[in-house]
């Protein structure tokens, strides 16, 4: 089938194939189930969160067996952003995958991105690759104290990075880190982190969602407001156009997150997420549209959904703790998302959202639940 036939012919009871089963898989089932599609997901966990919401093939992402049977669905997509990227391209040889192994390689190593990033003239902090100490001596020059160094693949909430604020730190970490490629990045004095999501459909429609605020805890997202407050006009263009840019040029088709570092009420690009994203989920209920809803509509070629928030509200991740659900649900407007994962320190396991009618309010709110969802 081409392009504009799949467009065309109707999406009722499709099925779609997705790589990996975690949390954001089960949201989208959440959505897809909605909508009347099928889901068929690929992971090696046989007890992966998605598998309440469709069919769960438990096996290796590159056995050739389980991407055969995943590529017969009308059209596959990941929801995990290290799947290995021979696996996506042999779904790529066999049927329609979005987004495709581009992006994904691209995402993959943080000296491609920020490469990727300059060429299109969005800002990134000062970085070099470095893979021996005389590199990172020298790298260090260049760069200034302080500095991040991070490995350039693998790395995700906080981990295989650290923070250099001498050439002691510098040392510990080459000996912690130094058996993988790295990156060193100049350390971005941020007032905060932000983060845009965009859409991008088979037919080159293209939404986004306002700008969030995000607040990180040892590396791990704890909370985000949305929108981000006091956010002028002009910095959400910029964000529009810097993820617009990117979409366009990776020939984007599904959700991009785009982590950004607000400085000095300009942005500086840290990093973009080939997928649904942790920043993106207070869209289930606060946006007119979920991320979910809106990744499913643009793979398969249907039209996109709003984007607009539709009160202001804040997202909590729930992080190494079951909480009371009846305490939870206790605070007016707060929604509790439970990924059926058995808690354990640092591992997310679920989210709440919180809606409130002005900002005095939802900080209020919020203060509830955080008490509620600490540990
Ligand atoms: P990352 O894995 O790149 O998203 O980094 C995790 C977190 O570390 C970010 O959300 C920031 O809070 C912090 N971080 C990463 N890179 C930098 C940097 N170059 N400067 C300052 N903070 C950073």
């Amino acid at each position: 089938m081409d392009d504009r036939e799949a467009i065309a012919s109707n999406v009722l009871g499709a099925r779609v194939g997705v790589l990996g089963a975690g949390q954001l898989g089960r949201m989208l089932g959440l959505a897809g189930r909605a909508l009347g599609l099928e889901l068929t997901f690929l992971d090696p966990n046989a007890d992966s969160p998605a598998k309440a919401v469709g069919e769960l093939l438990v096996s290796e992402y590159e056995s050739a067996e389980a991407l055969a049977q995943l590529a017969s669905a009308r059209v596959v997509t990941f929801e995990f952003e290290n799947v290995p990227v021979g696996a996506v391209k042999a779904l790529e040889a066999r049927g329609t995958v979005f987004p495709g192994s581009r992006a994904l390689e691209v995402a993959q190593d943080r000296l491609h991105e920020k490469t990727c990033f300059r060429s299109l003239g969005i800002a990134t902090p000062k970085f070099e690759a470095v893979s021996s100490w005389p590199e990172l001596a020298a790298a260090l020059e260049r760069v200034g104290l302080p500095a991040v160094l991070k490995t350039r693949r693998f790395g995700y909430d906080g981990k295989g990075q650290a923070v250099l604020r001498s050439e002691a730190d510098a040392q510990a970490a080459f000996q912690q880190l130094g058996g993988a490629p790295l990156i060193l990045e100049g350390f971005v004095p941020f007032q905060r982190e932000l983060s845009i999501i965009a859409v991008r459909s088979r037919s080159g429609e293209i939404v986004s969602y306002p700008l969030v605020q995000n607040h990180h805890e040892g590396g791990i997202l704890r909370k985000t407001l949305a929108p981000a407050p006091g956010v002028s006009e002009e910095l959400q263009r910029v964000a529009r156009r810097h993820i617009e840019k990117l979409l366009l040029h990776l020939d984007y088709v599904g959700v991009l997150a785009l982590e950004l570092f607000e400085v000095d009420g300009g942005l500086v690009a840290n990093e973009i997420a080939p997928r649904v994203h942790n920043t993106g989920h207070w869209t289930i209920e606060g946006a007119r549209t979920s991320q979910f809803e809106n990744h499913l509509r643009a793979i398969l070629g249907l039209p996109l959904g709003a984007t607009d928030a539709v009160s202001s509200c804040a997202m909590l991740n729930v992080i190494g703790m079951a909480p009371d659900a009846r305490a939870v649900l206790a605070v007016p407007d707060a929604h509790l998302h439970w990924y059926g994962k058995e808690p354990r320190p640092g591992r997310k396991v679920g989210h709440v959202t919180v809606l409130a009618p002005d900002a005095t309010t939802l900080e209020e709110r919020v203060a509830q639940l955080e008490r509620i969802l600490s540990v």
